[in-house]
C-alpha cells in the first residue's frame, strides 16, 4: 500500500495553466474520486500522478517518496483506461502478461500471477479467448487484471466505465470497490458522474476549470458544500 500526496501540484500547456495548485494527503487504501464537468482537468491530473505528464509545479509523492522524475514503470501504479485497448490479436492471457513480458520475467512467472488475477477477476476460463469473443464486462476485467498482475500500491482509473451500459456499469462499480478493498490499495478514480462518485468516494475532490473546490466525504460534500459549483454539481443529476 502506499499514500499519495499533491503538494500545491500545478499543470500548464504552453502558456496556459489548466491545474492551479493542488493540495491533498491520501491515505493508504483511501478510496478518491476526482469528479467533475469535462475539461475541467481531470484527466491530466490523474496523468501527472502516473507519470504521463510532467509536473510543472508543485509536487507528487508516492509512498512519501517524490515522484515527479520518476518514470512510470518506476511508480508503483498502474492505470486502467476508459478506452482500455486490449490487443485484438492476443489472447485473454497475453494481454494481461504483456506488461510482465516487457518487465523481463520468465513465462512460468508470468503464467503464475495472470493465473492468480484471473482467478480474482472470475476470467479463469477464458484465458485462452481473444477480446472480441469477449463482453463489455469481461473486456473490462481483462483491462483491470493487466493492471494487477503489475502488483502496484496505487490504481489509477479514468472514467473506466463510460464505455458500458448503465446496468453494466452499476455492477462494475462494486467490483471495482471489492477488488479495490481485497487488493488493499489505494485507489485514485476519476469520472464526470456525481452518482458515481457519491456511490463509490471514500473522499471526493471536486474540480472546477483547474481547481479542487472541496476535499471531503460524500456526505461532507452533499450536506455542506463549501461552494455554490459543488452545490449544484453535486446537487445535479448525472
Ligand atoms: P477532463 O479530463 O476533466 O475532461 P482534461 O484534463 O483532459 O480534462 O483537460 C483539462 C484542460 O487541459 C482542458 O482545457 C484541455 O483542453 C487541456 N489539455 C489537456 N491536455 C492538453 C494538451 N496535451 N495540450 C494542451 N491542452 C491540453
Ligand atoms: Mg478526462
Amino acid at each position: 500500500m502506499a499514500t499519495v500526496t499533491l503538494k500545491d501540484l500545478r499543470k500548464s500547456f504552453g502558456p496556459d495553466e489548466v491545474i492551479h495548485g493542488i493540495d491533498m494527503e491520501i491515505a493508504d487504501g483511501e478510496f478518491i474520486v476526482i469528479v467533475g464537468p469535462s475539461g475541467c482537468g481531470k484527466s491530466t491530473l490523474l496523468r501527472m500522478v502516473a507519470g504521463l505528464e510532467t509536473v510543472t509545479g508543485g509536487e507528487v509523492l508516492i509512498g512519501g517518496e517524490r515522484a515527479n522524475d520518476k518514470e512510470p514503470m518506476d511508480r508503483d501504479i498502474a492505470m486502467v483506461f476508459q478506452n482500455y485497448a486490449l490487443y485484438p490479436h492476443m489472447t485473454v492471457a497475453q494481454n494481461m502478461g504483456y506488461g510482465l513480458k516487457i518487465a523481463g520475467l520468465s513465462k512460468p512467472e508470468i503464467a503464475t500471477k495472470v493465473e492468480a488475477a484471473a482467478e480474482l477477476l472470475q476470467l479463469d476460463g477464458l484465458l485462452d479467448r481473444r477480446p472480441k469473443q469477449l463482453s463489455g464486462g469481461q473486456r473490462q476485467r481483462v483491462a483491470m487484471g493487466r493492471a494487477i498482475v503489475r502488483e502496484p500500491s496505487v490504481f489509477l482509473f479514468d472514467e473506466p466505465l463510460s464505455n458500458l451500459d448503465a446496468k453494466l456499469r452499476v455492477q462494475m462499480r462494486l467490483e471495482i470497490k471489492e477488488l479495490q478493498s481485497k487488493l488493499g490499495v489505494t485507489a485514485l478514480y476519476v469520472t464526470h458522474d456525481q452518482v458515481e462518485a457519491m456511490t463509490m468516494a471514500d473522499r471526493m475532490i471536486v474540480m472546477n476549470a483547474g481547481v479542487a473546490e472541496q476535499i471531503g466525504t460524500p456526505m461532507e460534500v452533499y450536506e455542506t458544500p463549501q461552494s455554490l459549483f459543488a452545490a449544484q454539481f453535486i446537487g445535479s443529476p448525472a
